[in-house]
């Protein structure tokens, strides 16, 4: 198995221990503030738990793609299924961004947060006929196709509508991200993209169908990508490719080079965007494509916290349990990937003792924990906690797993805050379901 980056067994992370870069989220008189806003401020108005989002962090995060682009002809297509809240796709589709989508909702989602059609890039490895024709009555600018019976498919779609799609292809470069199995795409042994050695015979189809017109190729490695190389080496194999399909009279104009670009969830060191934008104009210089980006996780994921109260503090042998009221249902990743997430008390105490815990949820699971052997301050019912670099696929994961609803999500900018997505109430999640007409009870 390939391990996870973020997976680390040791307590305390040297970035966040430092108090590292940030500004977004920080300490000001022992209180952790988001920007200007105390979270205990939050957590009283919203209760616990919920997910805050700085803008401010957002922007920044926005800022290293918008600088790193300037003198290349590229576009940066925000994947929004990392985190699909409408107020979080408004502000990154305000500041120039497109939206990288993999679903009809998504497609809806992103034109309700005013993301222009053309600037929508539709990825997936499985889209159904009738997806494929909301995105070409919506008018997307591309659909990354990733099989041939997709081309197929699509090409039917588009000549029933009586108009032609936009595409690349997406192949499968057969390079390791070396990141964690489940977030890695661009192995052969995954279902994503054509395989790269397939994939000339793809594009004379393509070219055949009368209802396509072949822009490029699209690629996507994996997530939480912390070096070059994996970018390097595939990028080298898809500029072989686009010389072989330009012989076979192909017009190739179009490079997209997806996303994957990791983030600090403790000691990591990914490349700078600077660094990243870099090396890829480098190593596509001359080949006259115009290039686009799909970051998700690197653009949200530190701009974002979670937020939870202790319930209670059980003392064990070897270690003791903190029970919080955020969960697995909240932040799976914990459970799914076994990632790493810094654990903060929001309440400072510098030079308190610390013990070493573990921080759970209530959920009837073993596997519900949001951090493990972490050396913390002690904490007491009612202290509040913060999950640090939560941003970026954990509110668009949770569940409502043992009938919990969904936490809120707050954006704060500057000392301003507002609830971006409510709590739901019980009464709104039960009134969601039916009884069939034949039980005795729904004729009362
Ligand atoms: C998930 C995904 C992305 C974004 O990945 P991150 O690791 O969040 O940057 C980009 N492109 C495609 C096709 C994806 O499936």
């Amino acid at each position: 198995m390939a391990s996870d980056p973020s997976v680390r067994s040791a307590a305390t992370s040297p970035r966040f221990a430092r108090g590292g870069k940030d500004t977004f989220f920080s300490y000001k008189n022992d209180e952790m503030h988001a920007e200007g806003v105390p979270l205990v401020t939050i957590a009283a108005q919203v209760g616990t738990p919920f997910y805050c989002y700085s803008a401010g962090a957002l922007r920044a995060a926005w800022q290293e793609f918008a600088d790193g682009i300037k003198g290349m002809r590229a576009n940066v297509c925000y994947a929004m299924k990392a985190n699909s809240n409408l107020a979080v796709v408004r502000l990154f589709g305000e500041l120039g961004a497109g939206s990288d989508i993999v679903s009809v909702g998504e497609l809806q989602r992103a034109l309700a947060a005013g993301i222009p059609a053309g600037r929508i890039v539709y990825s997936g490895v499985g889209k159904k006929p009738s997806e494929l024709m909301a995105a070409l009555q919506a008018g997307v600018g591309q659909i990354n196709v990733e099989s041939t019976a997709e081309l197929e498919t699509l090409n039917a779609v588009a000549g029933q509508l009586g108009v032609r799609a936009d595409i690349t292809i997406r192949v499968n470069p057969d390079v390791d991200a070396g990141t964690h199995e489940k977030i890695t795409t661009g192995r052969k042994e995954n279902k994503f993209g054509i395989d790269i050695d397939l994939a000339r015979d793809a594009f004379a189809l393509a070219g055949r169908l009368p209802h396509l017109r072949v822009r490029g190729v699209a690629m996507h490695l994996g997530s939480q990508i912390d070096s070059l190389e994996p970018y390097r080496g595939a990028i080298g194999r898809v500029r072989e490719l686009i010389a072989q399909l330009r012989t076979d009279g192909h017009s190739i104009e179009r490079f997209d080079i997806g996303g994957g670009l990791g983030i600090v969830y403790s000691d990591e060191r990914p490349p700078s965007v600077a660094e990243f934008l870099h090396m890829v104009d480098k190593e596509t210089s001359g080949l006259g494509c115009e290039l686009t980006f799909e970051p998700g996780r690197r653009l949200v994921g530190e701009a974002g916290v979670l937020v939870g109260e202790v319930i209670l503090v059980k003392p064990g042998v070897p270690k003791t349990f903190v029970i919080v009221d955020a969960a697995m249902n909240d932040l799976i990743r914990p459970t799914l990937y076994e990632a790493w997430h810094e654990i903060q008390p929001v309440r400072q105490r510098p030079h308190a003792a610390t013990i070493r815990c573990d921080i759970v949820g209530p959920i009837c699971e073993s596997g519900d924990f949001l951090a493990q052997d972490r050396d913390l301050p002690p904490l007491a019912a009612g202290d509040l906690i913060v999950v640090r670099s939560a941003g970026a696929y954990g509110a668009v994961m949770a569940s409502t797993y043992n009938s919990r609803p969904l936490a809120p999500e707050v954006m704060v900018d500057g000392t301003r805050f507002a609830v971006v997505r409510p709590r739901p109430t019980i009464e709104e999640m039960l009134s969601a379901e039916r009884f069939p007409p034949w039980m005795e009870s729904a004729k009362s």
